[in-house]
């Protein structure tokens, strides 16, 4: 593999390359030191902690909001992400199996108007965050994934609702500017970002609305008493509510644990080649995925670098997140042979940056919000399972209604309250996952290859959470 991997952060963490390309645009806040006080405390300094306090102090500038990050605002998932802004269209299965296909095309909608909520409050507060609305292409690779979107535009077409358009097979290659790509189906809501710069712009625009914000400060352990102590590495506040918005940490949160599995995701980046891309036709401004469980996802930056994903090669132990959550370079070179496999005409690109985040992946991949043990004085939104640029938005939302204590159309969001269960406990969770995880991979390395998977690895694969899009 051709690589030139950037350093780590002066800091010593290993940063994506979306927070390496604005390092330096503000000075970090400081550390929590001695005792506070707060209205509301937000434990997570990513975009549905930073949403949560900026939806809180529009609806009442008056309460004391304090934010608790452990690492630097955007540090976690928000500032190494892909970037893809997506809709719930492709939950639609899994939304009207909850709440039946009318709620379904209604949460569904909402997601999608996320979107233009991003556009319009980056435009208004002067965030350049390379927001672009090229479309979504959901793709098949393989023959397996043939037809995966079938459910999903099954009960769009009972709704009478068309949102996916069925591009012919050969517009689906030139787009995607490879012939790997066999078919697929386009969502054209859907946008990209660059997603660093989104999360420090939200920062500054909390900072700007009189949010404390405090960084390198972790939250050790909190309460469960009102008021609510939370107790950080050098300090401590007393709180009348708390927020937990946590992603993938919160499987560490008792409460929380078996609804959320922890699964690594890992990014590659190329050097700058927009001719390259013209070349072949790859339209930029578009996001595309595969069908696969371990999905492949990529898309091309402001610059015309390629950058390319896979999610799900790391499984992590309850709420454990190490440095291999951050950088894993024998996982980056297994990306980069997907990346290779899809566009072997890119093979002698350099790969210039590689990175990891966590992902809080839930049962059925839609995210968790609601109320922590049922005590009304501290919530919870986690799980957005790999979508939570666009989602992050709603989520915002709601926490800052139940938060705020209020009665209205976010508090009372359907996706309120969902159970906080589905996986085993550790360490069953952990050996299952690993199970299920192999069973995977052995699926679909066997289905790349054009041979046919065991019927045990098959058996085996359909225990794995349903993922970002609901498939077959
Ligand atoms: C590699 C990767 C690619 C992805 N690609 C996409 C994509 O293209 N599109 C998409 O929609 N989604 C994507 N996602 C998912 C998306 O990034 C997340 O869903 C989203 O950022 C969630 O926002 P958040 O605020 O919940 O999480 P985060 O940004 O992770 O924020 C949570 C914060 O809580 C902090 N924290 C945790 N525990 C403590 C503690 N004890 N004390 C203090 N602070 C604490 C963490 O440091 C972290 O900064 C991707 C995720 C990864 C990792």
């Amino acid at each position: 593999m051709a690589s030139e991997f950037a350093p780590a952060s002066p800091s010593g963490r290993h940063r994506s390359f979306w927070l390496q390309q604005i390092a330096g645009d503000a000075s970090d806040a400081p550390p929590l030191r001695g005792a506070s006080r707060a209205d509301v405390v937000i434990v997570g300094g990513g975009y549905v902690g930073l949403w949560t306090a900026i939806r809180i102090k529009e609806q009442d500038p008056s309460c004391d909001v304090i934010v608790l990050e452990q690492d630097i605002a955007g540090g976690g998932a928000s500032g190494r992400n892909g970037g893809f802004v997506l809709s719930w269209w492709p939950k639609l299965v899994s939304l009207a199996r909850l709440y039946g296909p009318r709620e379904a095309v209604a949460i569904a909608r909402n997601s999608e108007a996320a979107i233009d909520e991003i556009r319009s409050f980056t435009e208004r507060h002067g965030i350049d965050a390379d927001f672009r609305r090229g479309g979504w292409l959901w793709t098949a690779t393989t023959d397996a994934q043939l037809d995966a979107w079938k459910s999903v535009l099954d009960v769009c077409d009972q709704m009478g609702i068309q949102v996916f358009d069925r591009w012919a097979s050969d517009e689906v290659a030139r787009r995607a500017g490879s012939s790997v790509h066999r078919a697929g189906v386009f969502e054209a809501s859907a946008a990209i970002v660059q997603p660093a710069r989104l999360v420090r712009g939200l920062r500054r625009v909390a900072l700007g609305l009189g949010v404390r914000l405090f960084e390198n400060t972790r939250v050790v352990r909190f309460s469960r008493s009102r008021p609510v102590q939370v107790k950080t590495a050098e300090g401590s506040v007393v709180a009348d509510r708390l927020v937990l918005a946590m992603n993938a940490w919160a499987a560490g949160v008792p409460e929380l644990s078996r609804g959320l599995a922890v699964i690594s995701s890992d990014i590659i980046v190329t050097a700058p080649i927009a001719d390259r891309l013209e070349e072949i036709g790859w339209n930029p401004n578009l996001s595309i995925t595969d069908s696969q469980t371990m999905v492949d996802y990529y898309r091309v930056s402001r610059e015309g670098r390629v950058m390319f994903g896979k999610g799900g090669w790391t499984i992590g132990y309850g709420g454990r997140i190490g440095p291999r959550f951050d950088r894993h370079p024998g996982r980056a070179a297994l990306v980069t042979a997907d990346f290779h496999r899809y566009y072997p005409k890119l093979r002698d690109v350099p790969i210039t940056h590689d990175w990891s985040g966590p992902i809080d992946r839930t049962v059925d991949s839609l995210p968790l919000l609601g109320y922590l043990g049922g005590r009304e004085h501290i919530v919870y939104g986690v799980g957005w399972s790999g979508n939570g640029v666009g989602p992050s938005v709603i989520g915002g939302r709601i926490l800052a209604s139940l938060a705020l204590g209020l009665v209205d159309e976010w508090s009372q969001h359907p996706l309120v309250g969902r159970p906080t269960t589905g996986f085993p406990s550790e360490p069953i969770r952990f050996i299952g996952a690993h199970l299920v995880r192999g069973a995977v991979m052995r699926k679909e390395m066997a289905e790349a290859a054009g041979r046919a998977p065991s019927r045990l690895a098959v058996a085996l694969a359909k225990l794995a959470p349903a993922g970002l899009e609901d498939k077959k």
